[in-house]
């Protein structure tokens, strides 16, 4: 296993890492750390694995409270140089969000929240050593710019998110487009866009796309892709003929889409996007993906140009491998309460690697943004006790509702009181709930005077820019 520093999001080339040949050097550390690694030595070292919605946010805390004190040191690995909240992927898949201006570099995040940051692959964890390994960094020609290399920890956290899960669904890996990462939306758009470009220059006949998936990703792609494609045709003349430039259908293998959900928020995500004109299969299950479409369970064939897989997630396959640490039927790593796994103390894992019960019989705690974030401030403090030598906290998810985004200017959800009840929430209302999710993340990283900074540039750079990336 490498990690490809083209598959990083910012591809380092030969030339920019200031290397000849096949030379290689280790990643460098940020200049807060530098002339400091003999106090640092010294410290208790806090590995976190993973800069994504849960991880990037505890290493933001851990750093502003242990790392500025020189408490403790933090360390970052992420296999990639940036870091963007996953659930705006749709968003960037549909093109309605630019994933430049929401994206931040790790190694900024680390100076200013002060933790170290180091970019690779997780390969391996050695739990009687306490070191992890990382794998080698290759750049876009396949020369390798890092060797395989250790990093050693007192306290590990592994947080690297999830994969699709296919359920070993023939063709899925070849045909279908996953939304996992910023490269998988960004290489959606790309193929949306020529695919409209071949019906404007063509046939002039809609794109059809399939997504499999009537849970929240698919649900919002689906709305997402409605509204973007309105604005997309009106910038051609075959396609802005069309009533619908894309038709979209939507296959769900349970009776009802958002399953997780109540009932009365998936009929009214149900009949929103009959509005749209998405076509809606429930109760099929699909047997297998091709180029040309998908086949359901009874062998009816739908024909489509664009696959998107959204059926679920697992845990990544290098979980089944980390020196006995112990997974369960979805391959994510079992926790305790404490977030510790099952194994070892001092290894912790959550967010959606994680499979976590607060207590017996509980449900698992659900692989949301949410559940991620309020995991990250456990363990915040839980690890500022576990350094001190007091007890570890326990952690109950708290769900304070769940939001649907439905295109540009349209949600619907519930959110939980102060009280213990749970109000609906539609409209403008709830679109408005869904954004401030993302500003609480923004705030922790930036700070709330820049969050709002970028808020209002945001705002302004849509006057001047079309409300669909066009390219
Ligand atoms: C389209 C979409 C919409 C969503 N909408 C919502 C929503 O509205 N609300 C909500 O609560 N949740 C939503 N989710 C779910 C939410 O995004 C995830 O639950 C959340 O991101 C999980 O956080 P995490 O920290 O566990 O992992 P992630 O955010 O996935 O981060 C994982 C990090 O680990 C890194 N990584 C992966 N493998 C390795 C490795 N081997 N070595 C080193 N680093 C690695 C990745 O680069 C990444 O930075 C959505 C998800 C998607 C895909």
């Amino acid at each position: 296993m490498q990690t490809n520093l083209s598959d990083t999001g910012l591809a380092i080339s030969r030339q920019e890492a200031g290397l000849a040949g096949g030379a290689t050097r280790s990643a460098q550390l940020p200049e807060a750390f530098a002339g400091k690694p003999a106090r640092l030595a010294a410290l208790h070292r806090m590995v976190i694995v993973g800069g994504g919605a849960g991880g990037l946010e505890l290493a933001a805390r851990l750093g502003d409270d242990m790392g500025r004190s020189e408490k403790a040191e933090i360390v970052l690995v992420d296999a990639t140089l940036t870091h963007l909240w996953k659930p705006l992927l749709h968003e960037v898949a549909a093109g309605t969000l630019g994933p430049s201006e929401n994206e931040f570099d790790f190694l900024q995040q680390a100076r200013e929240h002060h933790f170290r940051f180091e970019l690779g692959k997780l390969a391996a964890v050695d739990r009687l050593r306490k070191q992890i390994w990382l794998a080698p960094l290759v750049d876009e020609a396949g020369l390798e710019i890092a060797a395989s290399r250790p990093i050693d920890y007192a306290t590990l956290v592994i947080c690297i998110g999830a994969v699709d899960n296919d359920f070993g669904t023939p063709g899925v890996r070849t045909h279908a487009h996953s939304l996992n990462s910023k490269a998988d939306a960004e290489r959606f758009h790309r193929r949306l866009l020529a695919l409209c470009a071949r019906a404007e220059l063509g046939s002039g006949d809609p794109v059809r796309v399939a997504i499999v998936g009537g849970g929240a990703t698919g649900c919002e792609l689906a709305a997402e892709l409605a509204s973007a494609a309105d604005i997309i045709a009106s910038y051609g003349v075959q396609l802005a003929r069309l009533r619908r430039p894309l038709r979209i259908t939507l296959i769900e293998m349970e009776p009802r889409l958002l399953g997780a959900l109540p009932a009365d928020v998936a009929a009214r995500v149900h009949t929103d996007l009959l509005a749209r004109d998405i076509g809606i299969r429930l109760g099929r299950r699909v047997a297998e993906v091709s180029a040309g479409g998908i086949v359901l369970d009874d062998d009816e064939h739908i024909d489509c140009e664009l696959t998107v897989w959204a059926a679920g997630v697992r845990g990544q396959d290098i979980l089944q491998s980390l020196d006995g640490l112990a997974i369960n039927r979805q391959g994510q790593l079992l926790v305790l309460a404490t977030l510790q796994t099952t194994e070892d103390e001092n290894v912790f894992a959550f967010g959606d690697c994680a499979s976590c019960r607060p207590r017996l019989f509980a449900p698992p705690v659900p692989p949301t943004a949410q559940a991620a974030g309020q995991q990250a401030k456990l363990l915040a403090v839980s690890l500022r006790r576990r350094v001190a030598g007091k007890t570890l906290l326990l952690f109950n998810y708290e769900g304070r509702g769940s939001i649907v985004s439905l295109g540009h200017d349209d949600a619907v959800g519930k959110v939980a009181t102060r009280y213990g009840h749970e109000l609906t929430v539609d409209g403008l209302a709830a679109r408005f709930t869904y954004w401030i999710l993302y500003r609480r993340h923004l705030a922790l990283l930036l700070g709330t005077i820049r969050t709002f900074i970028l808020t209002v540039g945001q705002w302004l750079s849509t006057r001047i820019q079309p409300r669909v990336k066009l390219h």
